[in-house]
């Protein structure tokens, strides 16, 4: 699972932090980065998940994961 923060959306709820803190970090006036590059380990897409419900304005995008290329015979 990969996801894209639309950061001029947030409006600092905070939800997302709350949900998935291994993927959200909040600044001091609590607007949310990504920790990480988007990419979602599998133990914390649950999390993550919810966060994208919950996300009022829905800056949390997911991304399409590539998919894996298939042999031809
Ligand atoms: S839940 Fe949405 S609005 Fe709230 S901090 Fe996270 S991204 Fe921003």
């Amino acid at each position: 699972m990969k996801i894209k923060l639309d950061r001029t959306l947030c409006d600092g709820f905070g939800l997302c932090a709350a949900h998935a803190p291994e993927t959200f970090s909040l600044d001091e006036w609590g607007y949310v980065s990504l920790a990480g590059t988007g990419e979602v380990a599998p133990e914390d897409e649950e999390g993550v998940r919810r966060a994208l419900l919950d996300c009022p304005v829905h800056a949390i995008l997911t991304l399409p994961s590539p998919q894996p290329a298939i042999a031809s015979s």
